[in-house]
């Protein structure tokens, strides 16, 4: 069920019942008038027939012929009227005789000096009534059909009126909710035309106030996520093809020039070296997309175990000097490790050397005596290493960007590289909670400093 049809019913239901509420309370109300109003008549003529009879002493034949000459002899009030000793003194009908009185019945008015019932349809008083010093009982019942008449034309203009009113509030509502809910099919209707060549499409704000508005602006921030995560992972690719062709492409001419003809031996070998030296590129590359993307694991499908930081960055140091061994790496402990703790985390060793390499390596290839200390140390709450070198530093621009994959800064000319290492470290140190920050100054030096949470 559409939501405009659920609120539609909703209210219709919800007036439905209060309407029907109201005409009960009403229709119930006006009955109990027209009863109370019914005895208390009925009382009335007891009294004025008795008046008439004891006071008056109008005959009761006279009385008799005007019970019997009125209007509607049917619906007239049937008065009897007898002593406490059930002796009948006068009827107004004794051949019609509506009420059967009993002795009992007698009795039971004289203890209780009045009584009100219902015989079917009839409406029935029974009074203890005081004249001159004696007692008398008297009955009058009939039946009130004008009253009855008028409760039942209410009835149908109740239930006439509470139909036509439902009929109304149901079109009513459903016009009502349909405004209501208009900016919500404005809405469906402009996220099906938003498709991945057209992710800069947004939704209408409206008002910014309203939950409606609040759903907007919360999908259009949505979207923005969306479109720059799309572009992000576009670029990447388009870096990553850019990467792969550039040294496949000089790895292919380089081969198909030294194919062209018999060479000698010499340039057989500068020409292999060259070849290698490109695979070397592409090997280098591919392992740093591999680790980019273990970076991008979920958490739970990497292993994570206590790691201390100095070993990671012992094995780091050896590593690095391994693959350049003109590389100088110096390792500064800024304190004593009383504690084993205050120098370990939960981690992935190998993530968390791939991390400190890259900055070492940087440190030392950015530096023209390549060059660079390490130091660790920490604090109360956390584990800090330092990457520090005394080489070309990186501009203020720069530093906004050099954490982007494939992001090479203005200095990075006359060295070799991909982009990738920063922004890997950055997600690796992210992924143990870490922060990565940066601090240089162009043409002193740069330093990285890593801080981990303890344990
Ligand atoms: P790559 O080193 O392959 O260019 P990185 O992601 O490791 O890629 O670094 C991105 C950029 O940041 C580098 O191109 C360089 O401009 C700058 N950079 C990183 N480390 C240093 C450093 N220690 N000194 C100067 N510039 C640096």
């Amino acid at each position: 069920m559409t939501i405009r049809k659920r609120l539609t019913v909703l209210f219709t239901a919800g007036i439905a019942g209060l309407l029907l509420f109201f005409s009960l309370i009403i229709y119930w109300s006006l009955a109990n008038d027209r009863e109370d109003e019914y005895y208390s008549l009925l009382r009335h003529t007891a009294i004025t027939k008795a008046n008439l009879l004891l006071d008056a002493k109008v005959t009761p034949s006279v009385l008799q012929l005007i019970y019997r000459n009125a209007e509607n002899t049917l619906f007239q009030e049937e008065v009897a009227i007898y002593d406490t000793s059930f002796r009948l003194l006068y009827h107004d009908a004794v051949e019609i005789d509506k009420v059967k009185e009993t002795r009992r019945m007698i009795n039971e008015i004289v203890a209780k000096k009045e009584i009100r019932f219902y015989q079917d349809s009839l409406q029935v008083v029974g009074i203890l009534y005081a004249h001159r010093g004696n007692l008398y009982v008297i009955t009058a019942a009939a039946n009130d059909q004008q009253g009855y008449d008028k409760l039942r034309n209410l009835e149908y203009t109740l239930i006439i009126t509470f139909f036509v009113a439902i009929i109304f509030i149901y079109f009513a509502g459903q016009f009502f909710a349909s405004k209501a809910l208009q900016p919500v099919s404005d809405m469906v209707d402009k996220v099906e035309e938003i498709t991945a060549t057209n992710l800069d499409l947004r939704l209408n704000e409206g008002n910014g106030k309203d939950e409606i508005s609040e759903l907007a602006v919360t999908f259009n921030a949505m979207l923005n996520r969306l479109e720059q995560s799309f572009d992000a992972q576009k670029e990447f690719v388009s870096n990553i093809s850019h990467e792969l062709r550039t040294p496949l492409t000089a790895m292919l001419t380089e081969l198909q020039v030294t194919m062209e003809k018999e060479r000698d031996n010499l340039f057989y070998k500068e020409s292999i070296a060259h070849a290698i030296s490109d695979a070397q590129k592409l090997v280098r590359l591919s392992n740093s997309l591999l680790d980019l993307a273990k970076a991008n694991y979920d958490h739970t499908e990497i292993s994570f175990k206590p790691v201390r930081l100095d070993e990671v960055l012992l094995d780091a140091q050896t590593d690095v000097l391994h693959n350049h061994p003109s590389f100088k790496v110096n390792m500064i402990f800024e304190k004593d490790i009383e504690d084993e703790q205050q120098i370990a985390v939960m981690g992935n060793a190998y993530l968390l050397r791939v991390a400190l390499m890259n900055l070492i390596e940087n440190g030392c290839k950015f530096s023209s005596d390549n060059e660079c200390a390490v130091s660790i140390g920490y604090n109360d709450t956390l584990s800090i290493i330092r990457v520090q070198d005394k080489g070309i530093g990186i501009s203020e621009a720069d530093q906004k960007s050099i954490f982007t994959a494939f992001y090479r800064g203005e200095n990075s000319e006359h060295s070799k590289g991909n982009g990738i290492g920063l922004s890997l470290s950055k997600k690796i140190v992210e992924l143990h909670h870490g922060i990565i920050a940066v601090r240089s100054v162009p043409g002193a030096g740069t330093t990285f400093t890593i801080s981990f949470p303890h344990r």
